[in-house]
């Protein structure tokens, strides 16, 4: 009889198995170093968070696999369950969703980052309840780029007095300027809602305000995003799949 180990290949290491998450996962960095030697810009400057709100802890762990470390998501409590569970993998968790005041204490105690502040008040309430032996959270300001009446986010005109207040607060770290354009197919476009986002952070910069982050550009647009300045991409579809429940989170135009 043969031994036991006779019958079984050698064994795939876990960090060889490459699964549709993984591969999708490498297509999309090779399209943001493309976009980047296109413009002339250096890759290592552009961060790619890859967002996997609804999607379960085996879609995180397969881009982990891959070497991914920056996770994205917008809901709450179905991101305090991931965040728990993987806790042992080191992850850094960004929260893009909307902000209930309820809920202001989950977000400080679970993430890195927050990318969707827009009032003061959701602000405050971060800030005091992020924990005295954590470091500060890390924020960017969401703007309302389009200027649409359904979609969170400060107007361009009150970015300014929002940064500064946000300034004083001690358990924040301002970084910089997030939006989710009205969704186009007309990649100029999309080059023209990223400019105007790049453009107020040049405003903000030259009043005196320090940022050097700007979140934007998604599955359909990252890489316009990146023409225009962008320092993190928020990619979920493209390298998760379609999600299962599509909340829509931006209208189209
Ligand atoms: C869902 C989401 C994304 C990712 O969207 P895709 O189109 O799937 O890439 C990016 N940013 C925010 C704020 C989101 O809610």
């Amino acid at each position: 009889m043969l031994p036991r180990e006779a019958f079984h290949a050698k064994p795939l290491n876990f960090h060889e198995i490459m699964d549709a998450t993984g591969i999708n996962l490498q297509a999309v960095k090779r399209r943001i170093a493309n976009a980047a030697a296109q413009c002339g810009r250096n890759q290592e400057n552009i961060g790619l968070i890859a967002v996997s709100k609804s999607f379960g802890t085996d879609a995180v762990t397969s881009a982990y696999a891959q070497g991914q470390r920056a996770f994205g998501e917008s809901y709450v409590q179905e991101a305090i369950d991931k965040v728990s569970v993987l806790a042992h993998l080191g992850l850094i968790w960004h929260y893009m969703g909307p902000i209930q005041s309820n809920k202001t204490r989950a977000i400080a105690a679970h993430f890195a980052w927050v990318h969707s502040v827009d009032r003061l008040r959701i602000a405050e309430r971060l800030s005091s309840a992020r924990s005295a032996s954590l470091p500060p959270l890390q924020i960017c300001l969401q703007v309302n780029i389009g200027n649409e009446i359904t979609k969170s986010g400060v107007a361009p005109g009150d970015a300014l007095a929002l940064a500064r207040a946000i300034l004083t607060l001690p358990k924040l770290n301002l970084r910089g300027l997030m939006a989710i354009p009205p969704a186009t197919q007309d990649k100029a476009r999309q080059r023209h809602y990223f400019a105007q986002l790049r453009t107020l952070k040049e405003q903000l910069t030259a009043s005196g305000i320090t940022l050097d982050t700007l979140s934007m550009g998604m599955s359909d647009d990252f890489e316009a995003a990146i023409m225009e300045g962008a320092t993190l991409v928020r990619v979920g579809s493209a390298i998760f799949g379609p999600r299962p429940t599509s909340v829509g989170i931006r209208s189209k135009i």
